[in-house]
């Protein structure tokens, strides 16, 4: 199927892609384009104009300012996944989305930006602790990951603003992602999938965030479980117990891929597993 027709620019900066997106109608910022084109295909999305922002230079690094990570707008998900400075909990989730063209494509802000209820990322920097940095007609604005999702398929960024860069700050400890993929296995998006972020000090978890994709309309924390696990030794009873509250206070969703009963069971599944597997590297 072939989009409706749409005008296409590609400008050389930050400030003329501002300045296009906010003139325009109806404009789409397009970075790899992996979920934007298959939206315009399938005519659920049709915008006036289309500005790329692939040629716009220094937006593709992943940088360590010292306190943070600072991931460009056109980072791929494959270089996420192959950094070896990028906490584990996202180089996992970019490593698991999708197949070798998308991750080759797609870029890290993109899948947050987009905003899906199933994606792998968005749950990743939110369990992170993240901030969105975003450029708008007024200068640069930023977004804490607790503000930034919105709702399914909506974030916090206004439609003249570019998510040009996401901070995960450098707090130690240690992380983690898993999911159940929609054909089994890390294949595709999540059925559901959790990541973790805990520090841990004298034998106790000291600090955590455990955050949720696949199971609610939105990427969201998992505020119980984060209480339940902190000042617990972290144990495997500490952690079956925090897990065990994986749902509470979120509305799950009922979709193709599994009742509320089966997705409030998997959602305990993966934030045991996540919770498990961060610990292991914070004690390490
Ligand atoms: C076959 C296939 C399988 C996939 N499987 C998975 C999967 O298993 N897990 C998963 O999480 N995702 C999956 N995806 C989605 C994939 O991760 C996309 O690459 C990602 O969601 C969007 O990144 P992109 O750079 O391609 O963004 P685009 O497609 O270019 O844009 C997506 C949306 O985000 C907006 N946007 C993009 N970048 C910015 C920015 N810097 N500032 C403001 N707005 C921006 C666009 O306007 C658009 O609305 C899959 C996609 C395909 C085609």
């Amino acid at each position: 199927m072939y989009p409706r027709s749409f005008d296409y620019i590609a400008p050389a900066s930050l400030e003329d892609a501002v300045r296009e997106l906010g003139n325009a109608e109806f404009a789409k910022v397009m970075a790899g384009g992996m979920s934007l084109i298959p939206l315009m295909k399938l005519r659920l999305l049709s915008p006036d104009l289309v500005v790329d922002i692939g040629r716009i230079g220094g937006l593709g690094e992943i940088e360590d300012t010292g306190d943070h990570l600072s991931i460009g707008a056109l980072v791929r998900h494959r270089d996420t996944a192959s950094s070896d400075v990028v906490p584990t909990a996202l180089r996992q989730a970019a490593s698991w989305t999708g197949d070798v063209q998308v991750r080759n494509r797609g870029t890290t802000c993109g899948a947050v930006a987009h905003a899906d209820v199933a994606a792998d990322q968005p749950a990743a920097v939110l369990a992170l602790g993240a901030t969105m940095v975003a450029r708008g007609p007024s200068g640069i604005r930023e977004i804490p990951s607790d503000e930034f999702f919105v709702d399914a398929l909506t974030s916090a960024l206004a439609p003249d603003e570019i998510l040009t860069e996401i901070r995960i700050p450098k707090r130690g400890g240690g992380s983690a992602y898993d999911k159940l993929g929609r054909r089994g296995g890390h294949t595709d998006y999540a059925v559901a999938g959790a990541a973790a972020w805990v520090t841990v000090s004298d034998g106790a978890v000291t600090d955590a965030r455990v955050a949720l994709t696949g199971v609610g309309t939105k990427p969201e924390l998992a505020r119980a479980a984060m209480e339940a696990i902190v000042g617990t030794d972290g144990s495997e009873g500490a952690v079956r117990a925090a897990s065990e509250r994986a749902t509470e206070g979120i509305t799950v969703i009922e979709d193709l891929y599994g009742s509320v009963e089966y997705k409030t069971h998997l959602a305990k599944v993966m934030v045991r597993r996540a919770l498990t597997q961060a610990l292991t590297e914070a004690r390490s």
